[in-house]
């Protein structure tokens, strides 16, 4: 996996340094001398990773760290600020900045390839599920996006996981009056506990004697339920070699011990920002998705989603030895619904057509829109007489009660054909057979039901 790295410095030797170690290890590297110079390759250059200098003339690092962050178009982006001071305020400063890490000149190797790996890993999850997201703001103009990002990461839920009580104790009290601490079991028996689906960061102290900090972390990024939610370490400065291994598993981010109380808070909300950040991405899509799949009309599932379902639905009916039914329903002479009074009333009668068909249909069946005054039901568990009943039902229901549009009434019918699944046939064979059965109900004179007989 590659990555595009801009790295930002005014000092011409810094930057041939990092780009050579950055270029043995097979990444992109593009350069800049001065803050102005990379906000300007940030706005019209892919960029998947930022690593600031921080003591630059003109504009400091924090200055361009902040820029970056505040433009809708480049908020997302990673960014390392390189700092030659170890002092935490600074770290918070640059925090506060929204910078997501720091590395402390001279930097090492371990610590550079370590948070490079980790955040351009995670750039590039966040940028598939971003474009989708955009897509879907545009359909469904949301800003709820840009309302997630704006939180200032506060009210979190925090589980500390480690095995002497007196950490969890410790972080509790530091963190208490911005994040909701909470307490699991020790060790590797929090992972079945309910309430670890719920965190939205999870604190894991590496020196850990009573189960493996490790294995915790590599089990947290496998499982199904946990493996979004971001890791925070605890760690000695002397075991950067088990830090390094840590996050090469998947956790987050580290904090050394002793713990610098305004550290540890600006990387907690960092990450619980980051998990709601997450979260709106992933609810946006799982909208995109249904919006892809759902007919706008008449809110029913669309074609498409009818051609992916309805094979799987075969394949299970088929290991299960148990029926499935489909049935094609199509209004009658709908043209001279349309030519007769308009679109508009086309589009009602549509509407509740949809609402007649979907009002009697169990949990398990499924109705579509199948194509414009085509309607298709998937009746799993459904024999030839189910599949009767509710053809007959579908036909009752549409000719028996008059269609109300505005102050209108139509008097509407359908026609209907409907298929069992027979041994050997794929989604294609039998929707043609009801297909065929519909045409012999439109044949014999509509407003009736049909099967072709075996
Ligand atoms: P038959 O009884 O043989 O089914 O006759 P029909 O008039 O219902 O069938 P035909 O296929 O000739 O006409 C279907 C019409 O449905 C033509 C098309 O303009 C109209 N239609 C398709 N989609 C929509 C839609 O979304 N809204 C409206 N109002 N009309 C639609
Ligand atoms: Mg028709
Ligand atoms: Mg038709």
């Amino acid at each position: 996996m590659s990555a595009r790295i801009l790295v930002v410095d005014d000092m011409d030797v810094n930057l041939r340094l990092l780009e050579a170690r950055l270029n043995a290890e097979y990444y992109e590297v593009a350069l800049a001398r001065s803050g102005a110079e990379a906000l300007a390759i940030c706005a019209s250059q892919a960029v998947d990773l930022v690593l600031l200098d921080v003591m630059m003339p003109n504009m400091d690092g924090y200055e361009v760290c902040r820029r970056l962050k505040r433009d809708p178009r480049t908020r997302h982006l990673p960014i390392v600020l390189i700092t030659a001071l170890n002092s935490p305020a600074d770290r918070v400063t640059g925090l506060e900045a929204g910078a997501d890490d720091f590395l402390t000149k001279p930097v090492r190797d371990l610590q550079l390839f370590s948070r490079v790996r980790s955040l351009t890993r995670l750039k590039l999850l966040t940028d598939e599920l971003r474009v989708r997201a955009e897509t879907t703001a545009s359909l469904v103009s949301s800003n709820d996006l840009l309302l997630d990002l704006a939180g200032a990461g506060l009210g979190g839920k925090i589980f500390v996981v480690e095995d002497t009580l007196g950490m969890a104790l410790r972080i509790g009290k530091l963190l208490r009056d911005e994040q909701e601490v909470g307490e699991l079991p020790r060790g590797e028996a929090f992972l079945r506990s309910p309430d670890a689906e719920s965190a939205d960061l999870f604190v894991i102290d590496l020196a850990a004697e009573t189960y493996d900090p490790l294995r915790l972390c590599s089990k947290i990024r496998s499982s199904d339920t946990l493996r979004q939610i971001p890791i925070l370490l605890i760690a000695d400065s002397a075991d950067e070699m088990r830090v390094a291994k840590a996050m090469e598993l998947g956790a987050n981010d580290y904090l050394l011990t002793p713990i610098d109380r305004n550290e540890l808070r600006a990387r907690v909300r960092t990450q619980v920002k980051r998990r709601r950040y997450d979260e709106s991405l992933r609810r946006s899509l799982r909208r995109t998705i249904e919006l892809a799949v759902t007919d706008p009309l008449t809110g029913l599932s669309n074609r498409r989603f009818l051609e992916t379902h309805l094979p799987k639905l075969i394949e299970r009916a088929e290991n299960d030895q148990r029926p499935l039914a489909v049935l094609i329903a199509d209004i009658d002479h709908f043209k001279r619904i349309n030519d007769g009074f308009g679109h508009d009333v086309g589009d009602a009668v549509l509407r509740q057509f949809a609402a007649r068909v979907n009002e009697g249909l169990r949990a398990s069946d499924l109705a579509c829109r199948f194509g414009g005054e085509e309607f298709v039901v998937l009746m799993p568990d459904a024999d030839e007489r189910v599949a009767r009943g509710v053809a007959e039902r579908i036909r009752a229901s549409t000719s028996d009660t008059l269609f109300q549009v505005g102050a209108e009434q139509h008097q509407v019918t359908v026609s209907v054909g409907y298929a069992v699944l027979r041994a050997g046939d794929d989604a294609d064979s039998v929707l043609k057979r009801a297909d065929r059965a519909l045409y012999e109900a439109k044949r014999n004179g509509r407003n009736r039901i049909m099967t072709l007989a075996a």
